[in-house]
C-alpha cells in the first residue's frame, strides 16, 4: 500500500463526510436564501471531492473517466455558487431573481453537458490517459477549448467573490461584521489559488490542488458561519420585524428610488392600484400627486383614503437613514393606519364634551367655549349676548309623570335648542333643567327677540310620553355686552347678570323673558 495515496484518500474521505454533514446541517437550518445557497455549494463540493477520491483509487482508465464525470455533477457550479453566497451574504442582492439565476447558471449548465457528451466532440478534453505519479495512478487530461471557457468563468466568479467580500470588509464599520467578511474573504482566496495552480501547474504531477485546498476552505467558512451565527439571528429578527410590521414601510434610496418595502406597504398601495417596484418614487406615484408630495417630503404627514367604502386615516412618518449622500436623503417611510385610534379619540372627545341627554355641550365644555367667545368679542369689540333658561315648575313634571318623563322633556328641549339657534351659537346644558346659549354678534335687543321666539316654541311644544301629553314653559334671562365699551370683564359677570334676569323672569310669574 502506498502511503501518500492512503493519506490522501483518508483526507478525502474525511472531507467528504464533513461536507455531507455540513450539507445536512446548513440545509436544515437554512432559513435564509444565503444558507440554502451555501448548502448547495457544499453539496457540489462533496460530489467533486468524492469523484476525486474514487479516481485516485481506480486502476483503469474507464473507471477514472466515469468518476471524472461524477465530479462534473458538482464542479461547474462551485464557483458560481460561491459567488452567489457572497452576493446574498453581503446583501449586494436581497434575493435571487429568476433572471439573475438563469444568467449566472447558464454557462455551468452548458459545461456540464459539454463534459457529458465529450466523447462525441472532444471540446472539453481532447484526450485522456492514465499516468503514474508518487506510486499511484492519476488521470491525465489534455484540455480542450471549452475547458478553458469553464475555468475562465470559474476564475471570474471567484475573483468577483473576493472583490465583494473585500468591499464588504472596507464598507462595514461594525467590528464583528468586518472580521466575519475577512474570514469569508480568506476562505474564498484558497479555491482561487487552487484553480490558478491547476491551470498552470497541473501538467507537472497531475495533482488536483483545488481538491486538496477545498476542504480547508470549507472548514474556515463553516467556522465563520457557526461562530457568527448570532449575526444571522439578529439579521433574521430585523428582517422578520420589517416584513411583518403592521406599519407599511418603504425604503427610499438615492434618487428617491424604492429600495425595499414590506407586505403592509404593498397592501396599502394595492388599495390605490399601485404596484411597488424598484423605480424612483416619482415614477411609481405619477398618478397620485398628493401622495407623491407626501413621499418626497421629509416631514410626517396625514393621508386619508377610501378603502372598501370606508374612509381610513394614515399617518406617514419619515425616518432618515444615515447622513445625506450627495444631497440625497435616504429614508424610511412608515405608513400607519390610525383610523381606529382617531375613532376612539373622537369618541372620547365626544363623551367628554357632550351631554348625553340633551345632545348639547356639557357645562365644562360650554364654559370653555363661552370664555373663548367672550374674550374674542372683547378684543375685536363685538357685541355678544347670553341666554340662560330654566324650565318652569319642572319638579311638577317629575312628580306627576315620573323622572323618565322629565328626562324626555329635557331631551326635547335639547333638540328645540339645536334647531332654534344659528350654527355659530354655542348652546349647553349647564344644570339639571337649565340651559345657556351664547349668541355671537347679537345685541341685547336681538337676543331678546330670539329668546321670546324660543319661549313661544317651547310653550307650544307638546311631548307625548306613554300616551300622555306633557307641555312645559321656560323662563329666560338675557344679558349682553357691547364690545369693549362696558365694564363687564369676564364671563362670570355676564353669567351673573343673565342669572339675575332669569330670577326676575321667575318672579314675574314664569314663562317670560327678562333682561
Ligand atoms: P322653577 O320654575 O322655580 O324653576 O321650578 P322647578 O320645579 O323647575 O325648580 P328647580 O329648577 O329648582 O328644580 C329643578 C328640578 O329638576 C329638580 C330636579 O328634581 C329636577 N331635575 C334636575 N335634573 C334632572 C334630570 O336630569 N332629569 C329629571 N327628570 N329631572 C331633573
Ligand atoms: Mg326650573
Ligand atoms: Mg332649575
Amino acid at each position: 500500500m502506498n502511503t501518500s495515496k492512503t493519506l490522501l484518500s483518508l483526507y478525502l474521505v474525511f472531507a467528504v463526510i464533513l461536507s455531507q454533514f455540513f450539507v445536512a446541517y446548513f440545509f436544515s437550518k437554512g432559513r435564509t436564501s444565503y444558507r440554502k445557497a451555501f448548502s448547495a455549494l457544499v453539496l457540489c463540493i462533496s460530489f467533486y471531492l468524492f469523484g476525486y477520491l474514487m479516481i485516485i483509487n481506480s486502476n483503469n482508465l474507464q473507471e477514472m473517466v466515469f468518476w471524472n464525470q461524477i465530479q462534473y455533477l458538482g464542479l461547474p457550479f462551485i464557483s458560481v455558487l460561491w459567488l452567489m453566497v457572497a452576493l446574498l451574504y453581503t446583501k449586494t442582492i436581497y434575493s435571487l431573481k429568476n433572471q439573475i439565476a438563469i444568467l449566472l447558471f447558464s454557462l455551468p449548465v452548458i459545461t456540464f453537458f459539454v463534459r457529458l457528451t465529450n466523447s462525441w466532440h472532444h471540446f472539453f478534453y481532447t484526450k485522456w490517459e492514465m499516468r503514474q505519479f508518487f506510486g499511484y495512478y492519476s488521470l491525465y487530461m489534455e484540455r480542450g477549448f471549452w475547458y478553458y471557457v469553464n475555468i475562465s468563468y470559474s476564475i471570474l466568479c471567484l475573483l468577483l467573490t473576493i472583490i465583494i467580500y473585500f468591499i464588504g470588509y472596507l464598507k462595514n464599520k461594525v467590528g464583528y461584521t468586518k472580521s466575519h467578511f475577512l474570514v469569508f474573504l480568506f476562505a474564498s482566496l484558497l479555491p482561487f489559488i487552487g484553480i490558478v495552480l491547476i491551470l498552470f501547474a497541473f501538467e507537472e504531477w497531475s495533482i488536483d490542488y483545488s481538491a486538496l485546498i477545498m476542504p480547508i476552505s470549507l472548514l474556515i467558512i463553516s467556522y465563520g458561519i457557526l461562530k457568527y451565527d448570532f449575526l444571522e439571528i439578529r439579521t433574521l429578527a430585523r428582517e422578520t420585524i420589517f416584513e411583518n410590521n403592521f406599519a407599511g414601510m418603504v425604503v427610499l434610496g438615492p434618487g428617491k428610488r424604492v429600495i425595499d418595502y414590506n407586505k403592509a406597504a404593498e397592501k396599502f398601495f394595492e388599495a390605490i392600484n399601485i404596484k411597488l417596484n424598484n423605480y424612483p418614487i416619482e415614477h411609481i406615484l405619477n398618478r397620485e400627486p398628493k401622495l407623491l408630495e407626501i413621499f418626497e417630503s421629509e416631514s410626517s404627514r396625514d393621508f386619508s383614503l377610501v378603502i372598501d367604502g370606508e374612509e381610513r386615516f394614515f399617518e406617514i412618518d419619515v425616518v432618515p437613514l444615515g447622513e445625506p449622500h450627495d444631497g440625497n436623503t435616504r429614508m424610511l417611510k412608515s405608513i400607519r393606519d390610525v383610523t381606529d385610534e382617531r375613532k376612539i379619540q373622537d369618541k372620547l372627545k365626544f363623551l367628554a364634551t357632550i351631554d348625553s341627554l340633551s345632545g348639547l355641550y356639557n357645562r365644562a365644555e360650554f364654559m370653555n367655549l363661552a370664555k373663548r367667545e367672550f374674550a374674542w368679542a372683547k378684543t375685536s369689540n363685538e357685541e355678544l349676548s347670553l341666554l340662560i333658561m330654566d324650565l318652569d315648575n319642572f319638579k311638577n313634571i317629575n312628580d306627576s309623570f315620573g323622572h323618565a318623563a322629565g328626562d324626555e322633556m329635557i331631551r326635547e328641549i335639547g333638540s328645540i335648542i339645536m334647531t332654534s339657534f344659528r350654527k355659530t351659537d354655542i348652546a349647553g346644558r349647564i344644570g339639571g333643567e337649565e340651559f345657556a346659549v351664547v349668541l355671537k354678534n347679537a345685541s341685547l335687543e336681538e337676543a331678546k327677540k330670539v329668546a321670546e321666539k324660543f319661549r313661544e316654541t317651547v310653550a307650544r311644544r307638546k311631548v307625548i310620553y306613554e300616551g300622555q301629553e306633557i307641555s312645559s314653559t321656560v323662563s329666560i334671562g338675557v344679558a349682553a355686552i357691547r364690545g369693549n365699551t362696558d365694564d363687564i370683564n369676564n364671563i362670570e359677570d355676564i353669567l351673573k347678570m343673565a342669572d339675575d334676569a332669569l330670577y326676575k323672569a321667575k318672579a314675574k310669574g314664569r314663562n317670560c323673558v327678562a333682561t
